[in-house]
Formats: structure tokens, sequence, C-alpha cells
């Protein structure tokens, strides 16, 4: 339709076909799904065994260039890309989203069901609930926050003989270890399993884990934009006797469970991540972790149908995984290994997997290869880097773009010379994909506002740089049909042999790593580690994680630290003012400057729109 009706009206008009319908197109067994509702199911993992011997797909990746704060349109390429495969072109795909967090449905404007007539269905679904998952992650991630604390309680109140008993209590005059404290023995060497036969300093060794409160790293978690979270005072009652400290609130999709959900194939390899999740140093500087707190079964439990990815479809029945949605600027931004795995296999040999990676191309790309890849042994055969006009006239020095203020006139009328200007960060951007030797396909997301002139100026200039091929998609007002041509291109690129390399070696020092990182896809002329960044890393190295792979936190918004450097930033030194783990997830994690883990609402959040017709139960007012 023209002009085209808002994302939900297009969800809305569109019935989905009921899911168990679409599974077995796929060719999913009955027992291998388990129905939530209608439209939505989750997989079961038994697939993968199953389908151990079938040949994967290719795997296409959509990244973008620096975007404005508007967003380019990843998603909307993604769901419009497997929809011009499947629908038009008669080849099998599927496409790999991330859920995304409810904060920011209520907060600030943006669902991420993709839009126009490239959109998952039913989008309230997508964008509210699901299946549960981020509720799983909340569960398991506030469970582990209270044992840390509760811990510390006991310890601090008991005598060690105190807490041996109660660790170890005597049943029916019988005392036995649980596998788990077993397990925390052999640790700490003791090679006892008779509870009786442990000496005094054993005893104490055992029952204390002596957390260094300052050291705590772990936060409770919130899947609302709930600013008055961020710093908080816990322990106020008396009955926690005093020992109160101050903690914070992280939105949950901030948590590393979320990250360790992303990266994991299958429920022994999550089980252990859980495991070694560190949650703070104990007072000899040792790493204390979800394991010592003897809660890694329960975690696994709470997160046993999280793992599990959810399948849905898109406006033109087309398959969809969305599963995982680690926060971007913590993280490493990407959907999940699992549904990336699972979908190489459904689609066939011939077919094709088409994942997204959260933000600009330097940094969700750039994770996506080196810790995403790296994890799941997947090697990537195509990138499709979208760009928009507006998003390039904004680098070739057109005013600041701001979410909810009306665009100026620069971006709603032909300006050749801001196009031709903000090629530059496109450019880049090819050459960032071109380091890991993958194939760009430069995806031109078309709005209605864009002339032929700025269309073909972007197209031949991206080709100039090295793309395989630069294409103008029109999917949004049009669906399947308007990304044909950039279905044909990604397919071309595809039958071309992937020369796919890491951009570093995990074994070199993390200076190094993060150095490289900076230089060779930011464009930094060096780093510069604060005095805390410095401390971390060889705190990090010295409790033996300093070989793993680095996920940069900075700003999307240039390729520099400062997001008002648009364009292609040069001479600029990366400052890096502290430096973090996830070790369960499996990276370390230097800031760029400060990262907000809990967005706040703004003034007029979207919460004002949003209703229930309770005549017809259908939500109404989401984008
Ligand atoms: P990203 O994934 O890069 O953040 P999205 O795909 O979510 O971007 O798109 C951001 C917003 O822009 C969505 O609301 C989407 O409906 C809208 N959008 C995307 N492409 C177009 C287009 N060609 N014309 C108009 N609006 C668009």
């Amino acid at each position: 339709l023209s002009p085209v009706p808002s994302d939900i009206e297009i969800s809305r008009a569109q019935t989905p076909k009921a899911v168990d319908v679409l599974a077995k197109e796929i060719g999913l067994l009955a027992d291998e799904i388990e129905i939530y509702g209608k439209s939505k199911a989750k997989v079961c993992l038994s697939l993968l065994e199953r389908l151990k011997d079938q040949a994967d797909g290719k795997y296409v990746l959509v990244a973008g260039i620096t975007p404005t704060p508007l967003g380019e349109g990843k998603s909307t390429v993604t769901v419009g890309l497997v929809q011009a495969l499947t629908a038009h072109l008669n080849i099998n795909s599927f496409a790999c989203l991330r859920q995304p967090s409810q904060g920011p449905t209520f907060g600030v404007k943006g669902g991420a069901a993709g839009g126009g007539y490239a959109q998952v269905i039913p989008m309230e679904e997508f964008n509210l609930h699901l299946t549960g998952d981020i509720h799983a992650i909340t569960a398991a991630n506030n469970l582990l926050a209270a044992a840390i604390d509760t811990r510390i309680f006991h310890e601090n109140t008991q005598t060690d003989k105190s807490l041996y008993n109660r660790l170890v209590p005597s049943v029916n005059g019988v005392r036995e270890f649980s596998n788990i404290q077993l397990a925390r023995l052999k640790k700490l060497g003791i090679n006892k399993t008779d509870p009786s036969a442990l000496t005094e300093e054993e005893v104490s060794r055992f029952a204390r884990l002596n957390i260094d409160p300052a050291t705590i790293t772990w936060q409770r978690v919130l899947d609302t934009n709930d600013r008055f979270l961020r710093k908080i005072t816990i322990g106020q009652a008396s009955t926690e006797k005093g020992y109160s400290r101050q903690a914070q609130f992280d939105i949950a999709v901030a948590s590393e469970i979320m990250a360790v959900l992303a990266l994991t194939d299958s429920l022994k390899d999550m089980k252990e991540r859980l495991g070694r999740m560190v949650v703070a140093s104990d007072r000899n500087g040792q790493p204390v972790t979800a394991e010592d707190l003897g809660v890694t079964g329960a975690l696994t439990v709470l997160m046993k149908d999280a793992i599990k990815p959810n399948l849905m479809q898109t406006l033109e029945g087309t398959p969809v995984f969305v599963h995982a949605g680690p926060f971007a600027n913590i993280a490493h931004g990407n959907s999940s290994v699992l549904a990336d795995k699972i979908a190489l296999k459904l689609v066939g040999k011939e077919g094709f997997v088409v994942t997204e990676a959260g933000f600009g191309a330097d940094i969700g790309m750039e994770k996506f290869f080196n810790i995403k890849c790296r994890a799941s042994g997947l090697v990537p055969n195509v990138v499709v880097l979208v760009a928009t006009v507006r998003a390039l006239k904004m680098h070739g020095g057109g005013p600041g773009v701001i979410a909810g203020v009306p665009l100026k006139k620069e971006y709603t009328e032909e300006n050749i010379q801001l196009v031709a200007d903000g090629c530059c960060n496109l450019q880049k951007q090819i050459q960032i994909a071109q380091l890991f030797g993958v194939p760009v396909v430069v995806a031109l997301n078309v709005f209605k506002t864009d002339t032929r002139a700025e269309i073909d100026l972007v197209c031949e200039l991206a080709k100039r740089a090295g793309a395989f091929d630069a294409v103008p998609c029109y999917h949004w007002s049009m669906g399947g049909k308007g990304s044909v041509d950039l279905a044909w291109a990604v397919r071309e690129a595809a039958s071309k042999r992937s020369r796919f390399q890491f951009l570093y070696d995990v074994q070199l020092p993390v200076v190094e790593k993060i150095r490289t990182i900076a230089q060779a896809v930011y464009g930094a002329k060096d780093i510069e580690l604060s005095p805390e960044a410095q401390s971390k890393i060889d705190l990090y190295t010295q409790q033996g994680f300093g070989n793993l792979p680095i996920c940069m936190a900075k700003t999307h918004l240039s390729l520099s630290h400062q997001p008002d450097k648009k364009g292609v930033p040069r001479d600029f030194i990366l400052p890096i003012s502290d430096v973090r783990a996830s070790i369960g997830a499996g990276f370390i994690y230097p800031l760029v400057g400060t990262m907000s883990t809990m967005p706040g609402l703004p003034t007029r959040p979207c919460f004002y729109d949003i209703d229930l017709d309770t005549e017809t139960e259908q939500v109404q007012g989401l984008f």
C-alpha cells in the first residue's frame, strides 16, 4: 500500500500460518517443537544430532555502516532478504534475529522486528515477552546475585564450624557432600569424600569463600528502563545486621547469562559456562565463580528452556529464529550460535542463513567474526553491509540527526555533495569487512526521499571501494520482491570461496589485542590505558584469563570513541577507561569511555501510546 501503513497495522493485516504448519514445511518433526500459543514454538536441540551429517547452508551476516540514532534498517534488510530468497527466488532461507529488550519498547520508540513490508510477525509477540527467555535470564541472574550477598552475610555471622555444619548438614546422623561440593573439594586440592575427615584448616577453607565485597562485579538485573536503580544500597533491613553495600541494577539483556546463552552450543557447554562465570575476587585475589557458590545446577535448570531457539515467521511466511539478544554495549550484540547452527542444517547445502550483528560493522561485525565465529567454528560466506543515503549525508557533514525530531531539508531533498563526502564511512566499513577476507555486498536501504542520482552514486562508490556488488533495496515498501536484486547479488557473492580469517590471535597479550582492533578497525593512532584499565588487565592475566577474545564497549555512533565525530575520524588516541571480564561467556571487555548498563525513560515514554483494546484484546500503539 502507499503510503506504507504503520508497522503494527501491516503486521496485524497478515494472519500468520500456524507454527506447526511452518515447522512441518521446514522439515521439523512433531516431537522437535514445543508450541507456545499459535505462532511461536521452541525448537529442540536434538535436531542437531539428527541432522549432524547434513551439510551446512551459506552463512550471511548483515552489518551496517556507522548509523544515525534512528537505525539504518539492518533488521529490515535481514527480513527483506530472506523474504526475497525464499518467496521469490525459491531458495531455502532462514533469518536469525536477536530478541529485543522490553526496556526500549516502553521507553524510546524502536522495535526490532524489522519494519514496513519486511517484518517478523506477530510483531507484538516478538517485541514483548516472546517465550519468556529474558525472564528466565532475569531469574537466573538474580538467584546468583542473592547467593553472593547471602553467602557473605552467613560467613560474616557464623563460625567456621557452624558454617560447615549447615553447608554439609547431618541427615539422620549421616553427613554427605553433594556433587557440587565434591567438585569444590577437588578444586581446593582436598582429596577427601568423608565430611568427618576434614581437618580444622580444611573445614575453614571449604566453608569460607571470603568474597571481597569491593570486588563484586555481578549485578542484579531487570528488563525495565529504570534509571533510579543505577546506584542503590542493599541490605538496609535490620535483619541484615548492618551488612549493607552499594550495588546497582543493569538492564536484563546486559546480564552475562544472556551472553552465555548467545554463545553456547549445547546444554552441557551452557552449564560449564554458567559455572565458570566470575562474580568477584576473594581476599587473596583469586576469582570466585558461580560454581564456588554452588548455584551452577540451579542456573542451568532455570535456563533449560531458554536455550531452545524460538521459531517465528516473516510477513511472507518464511522461517525466522529469534534467540538471545546480548546488550551490544558491553557484550557482543549478536543472536545465538545455536539458532544459526540449527538454521544452517535446516536450509540444506544450497540454502542461506541470514543473521544480523548489532551496531555498525566496526563493532557488531568485528565481534561477530572475532567472538561469535571463534566460539561456533562457523565460517561466514558473505557480509551484507546496510547503508542509507540519510546516514551517508550525516557522515558528509549534514546536520545532526536526533530521534523524535523531524529531519532537516538536507535529508529530505537531493544533495549529491553530502552523499559523496559521506561515502568515506561506507568505504572504511567495506575495508573492515575485507580485513576478515569475506566478500561484501552493499545493500542501500532506499527511503522515499532518496533520488536516482543519489542512489546511483552510492552504488558506484561502493563498488569502487571494493564491494563485490552494491544494490538498492525496496523491501520496506515492497516486501521481498523489493529485494530480489539483493538476493541475486548475495547468491552470486556466496558462490565465491570464503577466505575468512580472524583479526588477531587470542594468545597475544590483552593490550596487543585491544591495540589491533583500535588501529586496524577503528583507524586509531594508538590506545591509552587508564591506571585502572592496566591493573585490571594485569589481574585478569594473572588469574589466567589473558587468552580470551576482546569485546570492545565503544559507542556505535562513530568509528572513534566520540559519537559526534562522523565520517572517518583520524589521528585519535582511543582511551580505555576500564576493563572487565565475562569469563563464562568467554571475553574480556574494555570500556572506551563510560557505558550505561541501565537505560532511562524519556519525558514522554512510548508507554503513553501503548494500550490494550479490552474488547478485541489487541495491543495498540506499538510502533
Ligand atoms: P536497525 O536494525 O539497523 O536498527 P531497523 O531495521 O530496526 O534498523 O529499522 C529502523 C527503523 O527504520 C524501523 O522503524 C523501520 O521500520 C524503519 N525503516 C527501515 N527501513 C526503512 C525505509 N526504507 N523506509 C522507511 N522506514 C524504514
